[in-house]
């Protein structure tokens, strides 16, 4: 113990302070009451070790929330690709029986629904895979 007041050291050069000198004499830097650059410090630490919690609880995959909009597009899936392969179905034998035109359009939408009806299995087979795994 020498007198209690060399505690104080530049912020700048870390060199020993005079308590009462508000310019370090040594490099010429603003002199930071001690108290306030500890404040400083725990701020920015606070900051950093905020930050970094953030990150991490963003990283962790616990309570994901699940997008609304696929669960739309699977239900839409699900409820329209059969009704495209049975009016895919209905088109083909009526452009057959008739000879109107539209057998390709016919053969489209009924390819396209029955791949969005394997497509859609496939991902409701895989989801429920997945969710007896986690
Ligand atoms: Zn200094």
């Amino acid at each position: 113990m020498n007198g209690g007041e060399t505690a104080h050291a530049c912020t700048h050069c870390g060199r020993e302070l005079d308590a009462a000198w508000k310019f370090c004499v040594w490099c010429g830097a603003r002199v930071i009451p001690e108290e306030r650059a500890e404040a400083m410090r725990a701020a920015a630490a606070a900051a950093a070790g905020d930050a970094g919690g953030r990150h991490h609880a963003h990283d962790e995959p616990i309570e994901r929330h699940v997008n609304p909009a696929a669960i739309f597009a699977l239900v839409l899936g699900i409820l329209l690709s059969p009704l495209a392969v049975i009016f895919g179905h209905l088109a083909l034998s009526q452009t057959a029986r008739t000879g109107d035109r539209g057998r390709m359009p016919a053969l489209i939408g009924t390819v396209l629904g029955y791949s969005a009806l394997v497509l859609v299995v496939i991902v409701v087979i895989a989801w429920v895979q997945l969710r007896a795994l986690l």
